[in-house]
């Protein structure tokens, strides 16, 4: 924006006087003010003065389908007709939810015995936590309550959930993470990799640390480890090979339960239709959201196995009740949009297009391996990012002052391609599952440009 933004009765001005914005330095939005996204077709957006640029990131990694799939507008239009609102409160129903569970149950990675509707990853990994300890306290296991996360991980800003989250800048000040949660490595080998160590030797190490942690905390205490398939906003990190099988040894070991968060992964993401089957996970609860609509109306939802539903069963009865859900739990036109979402990834091939065009995404990244701000490149179907980094050799990070991803960051949105600096430098490139292989170039050309001027 102009640094005369603040002039006359701008939509720009009006932004700064109104609205509090999200992960966003306050202060220098204050001066700067905002960038005004208008409309979008396809894999692209125009801001307010009309410009085009290619959607990178697919919004906050969730747009799958790209802005103006006519599909999914009719959906909610039908369903905004026929039946605007109801709740699942007290036994009610709707058809749009019925149906969207079963498509979810039938999809899932492993044999889920339900799903619960929520309206964000945030609640839904809020839910997660409340299941977790409601579970074990069905089953006489009062103790058992703690849960492990991993540094760097995400999973959103609700209480329970920005406590699981690995990030800094989610807990200071904020008071948190609660009691009982705790993190783990994170399983960064490019990072965190000692000199000599394989791959396979730190995803060991890895499992080692969180079985040392289990113990040091009292495997009667600890109930349950959340992850992500690929980390997202912690930098797009793809776990080193063997790590989630052996992850899941440990846990195993110590009776403690595995959660998928797929809120980012799910839904065609790594190239299958969830990141479990990508990377071996076979969860006990999975967690999804953002794609699950393509991101057009809000909805997520939570799934579980059939042990800890009978659980839950045991609980309603006890308390006359399961004394959990939102008002739009269910919500049958987020519900309705959700369905139509999942038959156009049948319809139109998705996952077959991703795998097809994959390999482009790829090799464009591995070529930036090369480029003198590049560390690592790490990518995975279509979710991807590079590593910026002040020396290459030493792998020395740039100084946090010289805001090397944010200017990155601008200077590819002048060339036309939104991305994002996460959790530091990384570049992250994450878009619609429907771009073709001429996009993928084209967005990449971008990038790399806005790379070289940022160097
Ligand atoms: N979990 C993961 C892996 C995410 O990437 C996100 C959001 O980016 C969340 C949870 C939180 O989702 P929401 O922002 O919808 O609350």
């Amino acid at each position: 924006s102009s640094p005369s933004f603040f002039e006359g009765n701008s939509l720009a001005a009006r932004d700064a006087k109104s609205l509090i914005h999200s992960y966003t330095n306050l202060s220098q939005h204050e001066k700067e003010g905002p960038l005004i996204i208008e409309k979008g077709k396809g894999i692209h957006v125009f801001d307010d003065s009309g410009k085009e640029y290619i959607e990178g990131l697919a919004g906050l990694w969730c747009t799958s389908f790209g802005f103006g799939e006519q599909e999914l507008i009719n959906a909610a239009i039908e369903q905004m007709q026929k039946l605007p609102y109801y709740h699942s409160f007290a036994s009610k129903s709707t058809e749009p939810g019925i149906r969207l569970a079963e498509k979810l149950l039938d999809i899932a990675p492993v044999e889920f015995s339900k799903a619960f509707f929520v309206n964000s990853g945030s609640e839904a990994n809020d839910t997660v936590v409340k299941l977790v300890w409601y579970y074990n306290n069905a089953l006489g296991r009062p103790k058992k309550k703690k849960i492990i996360a991993r540094m760097k991980g995400y999973h959103g800003v609700t209480v329970a959930a920005a406590s699981m989250t690995g990030l800094p800048p989610l807990h200071n000040d904020f008071d948190l993470p609660i009691q009982g949660i705790l993190h783990t490595s994170c399983p960064h080998y490019y990072r965190f990799g000692k000199d000599g160590e394989s791959e396979e030797e730190f995803a060991s190490r890895m499992a080692d640390e969180l079985e040392q942690l289990i113990l040091s905390e009292g495997p009667d205490t600890v109930a349950a480890f959340i992850a992500e398939p690929i980390m997202g906003a912690g930098g797009v990190i793809v776990p080193p090979a063997t790590y989630f099988e052996k992850i899941q040894a440990v846990l195993k070991k110590y009776d403690v339960l595995m959660i998928a968060d797929e809120v980012i992964c799910g839904f065609g993401r790594t190239g299958q239709m969830w990141g479990s089957q990508t990377f071996h996970i076979k969860p006990d609860i999975l967690s999804c959201a953002k794609a699950l609509s393509s991101a057009y109306l809000p909805i997520a939802a939570v799934m579980v196995s059939e042990d800890i539903f009978r659980g839950m069963v045991s609980q309603s009865e006890k308390h006359g009740a399961f004394a959990h859900g939102y008002t739009y739990s269910g919500h049958p036109v987020p519900a309705a949009v959700a369905m139509r979402t999942m038959e156009l990834m049948e319809e139109r091939n998705i996952l077959e297009h991703v795998r097809n065009v994959s390999p482009r995404f790829l090799n464009r990244f591995a070529a930036l391996a090369d480029h003198p701000l590049v560390g690592e490149v790490r990518s995975c179907g279509l979710i991807g990012a590079v590593e910026l980094v002040a020396d290459k050799k030493t792998k020395r990070s740039f100084d946090p002052k010289h805001k090397a991803g944010h200017l990155a960051y601008l200077a590819m949105q002048d060339e036309g391609v939104i991305s994002r600096a996460v959790a530091g430098d990384n570049m992250a490139l994450c878009p619609p599952l429907i771009i073709t292989e001429s996009e993928i170039d084209e967005m990449f050309d971008r990038f790399e440009r806005g790379l070289d001027k940022a160097a």
